[in-house]
């Protein structure tokens, strides 16, 4: 992969001291080769190698990063920027049922993908309704049934009979009777892209005004996926694209192509046969796999926040006078997400490593974190030593919680001021990530 390209070039840049217009264009030498190889479209290459250069010939001189390290940074930037940033969530506004057309290549995962959109969403609480549209293979429709029984989702009992249009159109109106809230179509496809199958997307979107007409690619046919994704946006126009086969493409150029050729955001991938395996499309996950330099990423993103994290030293500080408390604790709990991603630094160094890792660091756990925090009185907060069985069971029926989180919120809290207590001194940190930068 990319990572493997890179390291050679990376492996003559270290040791100087900046970033030459010889070292540049060595370095993206390897990259346009390597995505090209990964079957990226060459004029997404091309672009793409553009700005990379760009920016690398650019002023952005960060002291605390080595040449090969910035240019990994401005590479796995780009690609993300290439990739869409951040995630784009399905839009299921409007009247309900809220329709979503699933179109795309025969065998490409529509109606896999179906069954698992419909998990997916009743499992956030929705009321999906599954409707199969493909009346010309004679066992899609069963096949639909059959998924939906085992996703636990009603499904609209199709007339073969009917044409898709009729079959949208009634599909719905049932859909709204028994109250779901999300309709999700499943429609034909062919093996190759062709008017036929254009045309009745079309007319079908035309009939019930889709919220979301997403395009279900095979991510496994790379350069296809893209040009069929243009057709399909072109002539029935797209709001989104799920790719699937995800999983046996590691090579990520569908992806990367898709979004540059169409503007159409990628929203989901399949990651497998099984109707679990969708996951919502994370930009910056696929640009590190790409790159295949997840670790070195992270450390230099980490690194970085310890760098400027202002308020890491204030907590710091705080920590070195003693004084911080569970208001702190509270008051940093957005800070504290940042210290979270700071917890694989710490991992790495010997003796504190262990403990960090088995703190509580996670989104969720921050939000109950800061709710059993909220639900102490300010004496509490200020001296936790008085919190006896009889306010813990108190804390725990306000915040939701139980006692046991309440243990575990107040053992994590003791251990976390220990542990920052040892990266002694407010340059402490700093310290720390700059080791672990001179250690590649
Ligand atoms: P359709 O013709 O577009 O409706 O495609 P199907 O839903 O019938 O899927 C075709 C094949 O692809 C089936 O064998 C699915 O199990 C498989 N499939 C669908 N999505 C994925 C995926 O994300 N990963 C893998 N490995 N297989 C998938
Ligand atoms: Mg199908």
């Amino acid at each position: 992969n990319l990572s493997e390209r890179l390291e050679g070039v990376f492996q003559r840049l270290r040791g100087k001291g900046k970033l030459t217009k010889d070292d540049v264009e060595r370095g993206l030498r390897e990259v346009r080769l390597a995505l090209l190889e990964a079957d990226v479209n060459y004029r997404v290459v091309k672009n793409f190698v553009d700005r990379v250069r760009e920016r690398a010939l650019g002023a952005e001189v960060l002291e605390s990063l080595t040449p090969a390290q910035q240019l990994i940074k401005i590479v796995h930037e780009e690609l993300i920027r290439t990739l869409g940033e951040t995630p784009a969530p399905l839009d299921l506004g409007g009247s309900r049922p809220v329709p979503i057309l699933l179109v795309g290549l025969q065998g490409s995962g529509k109606t896999t993908t179906a069954a698992k959109l419909a998990l997916f969403l009743r499992k956030k609480g929705h009321r999906p309704y599954l409707v199969p549209a493909d009346v010309y293979r004679p066992a899609a429709i069963d096949q639909l049934k059959t998924l939906a029984e085992r996703v636990g989702v009603p499904v609209y009992d199709t007339d073969p009979t009917d044409n898709p249009v009729e079959i949208a159109k009634k599909a719905l109106a049932e859909a709204k009777a028994l109250g779901r809230d999300v309709a999700i179509i499943d429609t034909a496809g062919r093996l190759h892209i062709d008017e036929a199958m254009m045309t009745e997307a079309a007319a079908i979107k035309e009939t019930v005004s889709p919220r979301e007409v997403l395009l279900v690619a095979d991510a496994m046919t790379g350069q296809d996926a893209v040009n069929i994704a243009k057709s399909f946006h072109e002539k029935v126009g797209l709001t989104g694209v799920i790719l699937t086969k995800v999983e046996g493409d590691a090579r990520g150029g569908a992806a990367l192509s898709i979004r540059e050729v169409t503007g159409c955001p990628i929203k989901f991938i399949g990651t497998g046969e099984k109707l679990e395996a969708l996951e919502v499309f994370y930009p910056d996950r696929l640009a590190s796999r790409i790159l295949g330099m997840g670790d070195v990423l992270t450390l230099i993103e980490k690194a970085q926040e310890a760098f400027d994290l202002k308020k890491a030293r204030e907590l710091q500080e705080k920590l070195r006078r003693r004084e911080f408390t569970l208001e702190d604790l509270r008051e940093q709990i957005k800070q504290m997400r940042k210290l979270g991603s700071m917890q694989e630094v710490f991992s790495l160094l010997p003796g504190i490593g262990k403990k960090i890792k088995e703190m509580p660091f996670d989104e969720k756990e921050l939000v109950r974190m800061e709710a059993i925090i909220n639900s102490m009185t300010r004496q509490e907060r200020l001296n936790p030593r008085i919190i006896n069985a009889s306010r813990k069971r108190r804390i725990a029926r306000g915040s939701g919680t139980t006692v046991q989180e309440v243990n575990k919120l107040l053992k994590s809290y003791e251990e976390m001021r220990k542990l920052l207590k040892k990266a002694r001194g407010p340059r402490g940190l700093e310290r720390l990530a700059r080791r672990l930068l001179q250690a590649f």
